[in-house]
């Protein structure tokens, strides 16, 4: 078992690597790289695309219009901001927001392969099609764009975590869209907000296995 200092330290050399990172062009255009953030012990992760102005302006994932839809969207499967751990494929923003390149995605998903084995997630939530494309080729499998793919429950395996995936569209796609919206809270509210109910009860039933071990020793 992997102790919570080890794995701290783990993730603050990861971070400290993330911002003296020049591996790709991205970096001569960002203010501040993006990391991510949220609990270490979480099970559950949120998984975008590449920071955007206000990101980028604060080094914070899911600021502005985007993450205040993000914090709705995530009350509708009764979850808060502070029970996930939220980060990006890209960590530094492209210029004028365009889709990062895939020689940039490259580059940078070592740096989201180690997020995930330090986080070791159970449900991973996927957010816009180059987040959910990216995980899904981790996973082996083809992606067959977002209107086929969104909502769909992936059971499988990424190196050796056995994990859940669900993608669905990027919160900024929705932020003009209301036909995207409807999804977006469909998504939540139903496949998603069944899955973190899952696992939650699973915590509470291994916690309280723990405490009758403990009580019959
Ligand atoms: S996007 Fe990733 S690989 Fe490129 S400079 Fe930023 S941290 Fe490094």
């Amino acid at each position: 078992m992997v102790s919570t200092s080890s794995k701290s330290l783990r993730y603050e050399d990861l971070v400290r690597n993330i911002i003296n990172c020049n591996k790709c062009p991205l970096h001569k255009f960002r203010k501040k790289p993006v990391p991510g953030e949220g609990p270490l012990d979480t099970s559950i992760m949120i998984i975008g695309e590449a920071p955007g102005r206000y990101e980028d302006e604060m080094g914070r994932p899911f600021v502005g219009p985007a993450g205040k839809l993000l914090d709705y969207l995530l009350s509708l499967a009764e979850l808060k901001r502070e029970e996930v751990y939220i980060t990006n494929v890209v960590k530094c923003r492209p210029p004028r927001n365009r889709d990062p390149r895939p020689e940039e995605i490259e580059s940078c998903l070592p740096y989201l392969v180690e997020q995930i084995d330090i986080i070791k997630p159970r449900l991973i939530i996927a957010l816009g099609r180059i987040s959910g494309k990216t995980l899904y080729e981790l996973m082996g499998r083809k992606w067959r764009g977002m209107k086929a793919e969104h909502g769909v429950i992936i059971k499988g395996k990424l190196g050796d975590l056995d994990l859940t995936l669900i993608p669905t569209y990027h919160p900024a796609a929705a932020l003009y869209k209301p036909d995207i919206k409807k999804i977006l809270e469909k998504d939540f509210s139903t496949t998603i907000k069944e899955e973190v109910k899952k696992i939650k009860s699973n915590k509470v039933n291994v916690r309280r296995k723990n405490l009758l071990d403990f009580i019959n020793q």
